[in-house]
């Protein structure tokens, strides 16, 4: 039999048929007419997902990049910024930042805790703009973003946000919470790949945009902002994965925002009552906002990189172990995206394969059973 590929990281994620089919059509001109339609598609289609009436820019990067446009055009040098951090990716902002020349007041927790609004409150006071992370996916931790954006907006802040791997998974409400700046990859929970970043940007965050002087250029909101428009673009689109996101978009609001949040907290908990079965301990917080990835803390006698290759060349599945201060001491299931709970099943029984052949003693032959019986008393 051809060999299977499951892919359960936390993004890239896996793809739909009807995006695989799209991606493989013949190539169009991003300024031709054939992709005037599903460009201005795209356009309204992301302002529901991310719940803006405000703008989704779009640029042909990674998330980081799209983060990046959100520093390059917000800082003055020398303003004060906050950066909240717990974990990689918050940290990975804070870095930004500095080199950006903001003075940055980094609001550092541990890894694999929760940021707390009332910290956040009492050091925003001063601060030109707020980062936060919604869905730090180095630890599975998802923050209170309504309550840490409320923070900021107290302080007069700009609230930016990391919600790379949370729009389309988790409740995300950009203009609801007051969310001046949202970030997003293609390659996440929106089941698109790698490519594609989108900012979303509230009016006083372009009028402050306009106000520094900090240099950009491929990454300036207001020239993205104008060609988009008049449905133009700069430069040149990363044409596949629009038309790929056009899809992916689709195929999200056909099933309903609010049932595929429901979908994600079910699959988190699911994959909890099943690690947790097996006898393994998490490190990402047992609670249903978790619903993005699950990061399990690794047996002392386990070499994490030797058990995630095993599983990808002897079982076909991918998961991933733990990013910086967590390397060799975690590993992931990302649980998002285009995401069921068979995908579940076979993600617990390969780690529950995976481990016997490690020569690890954990309870075997309880995990899918665990899961399926939270995924089913988690219906509402
Ligand atoms: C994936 C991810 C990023 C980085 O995105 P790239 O597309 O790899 O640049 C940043 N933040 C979070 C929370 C992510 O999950």
């Amino acid at each position: 039999m051809p060999e299977k590929h499951y892919l359960f990281t936390p993004g890239p994620t896996q793809l739909p048929p009807e995006v695989l089919e799209v991606l493989a059509r013949p190539a169009i001109h991003p300024r031709g007419p054939a992709f005037k339609q599903p460009y201005e598609r795209v356009l309204g289609r992301l302002k529901e997902v991310f719940r803006t009436e405000h703008d989704v820019l779009l640029f042909s990067s990674s998330g980081t990049g799209a983060f990046e446009s959100a520093v390059a055009n917000l800082t003055e040098p020398g303003e004060r910024a906050l950066v909240v951090s717990s974990g990689s990716f918050g940290e990975r902002w804070a870095d930004m930042a500095t080199r950006y020349g903001a003075d940055v007041d980094h609001l550092r927790y541990a890894w694999g805790e929760t940021p707390d609004p009332v910290d956040a409150q009492a050091r925003a006071a001063g601060a030109a703009v707020v980062y936060v992370v919604h869905s730090e996916t180095s630890t599975g931790v998802v923050s209170d973003v309504e309550a840490l954006a409320a923070a900021a907006k107290d302080a007069g802040a700009l609230v930016v946000v990391d919600a790379i791997s949370s729009i389309g998974a988790v409740q995300c409400e950009t203009d609801a919470w007051g969310l001046d700046v949202v970030v997003c990859g293609s390659q996440k929970a929106l089941m698109t790949p790698p490519g594609l970043g989108l900012v979303s940007v509230s009016p006083a965050a372009l009028a402050k945009a306009r106000e520094t002087s900090t240099p950009r250029f491929y990454f300036d909101w207001e020239r993205t902002r104008e060609a988009q428009a008049k449905l133009d673009t700069s430069f040149t689109l990363a044409v596949p994965q629009v038309l790929g996101l056009d899809v992916a978009l689709g195929l999200l609001l056909r099933e309903g925002l609010e049932a595929a949040f429901e979908r994600h907290v079910r699959l988190g908990r699911a994959t909890r009552a099943g690690i947790k079965a097996m006898g393994l301990e998490l490190a990402s917080p047992d609670e249903d906002r978790s619903a993005v990835v699950t990061t399990v803390h690794a047996p002392d006698e386990l070499d994490v990189s030797v058990f995630l290759l095993d599983l990808c060349e002897r079982l076909g599945v991918q998961l991933i172990g733990g990013q910086g201060e967590w390397s060799g001491k975690v590993f992931r299931i990302g649980h998002l995206g285009w995401f069921d709970i068979f995908d579940l099943t076979t993600a617990l029984v390969a780690v529950e394969d995976g481990l016997a052949a490690a020569g690890v003693e954990i309870e075997r032959r309880v995990a899918v059973a665990a899961a399926l019986e939270a995924y089913e008393a988690a219906r509402v």
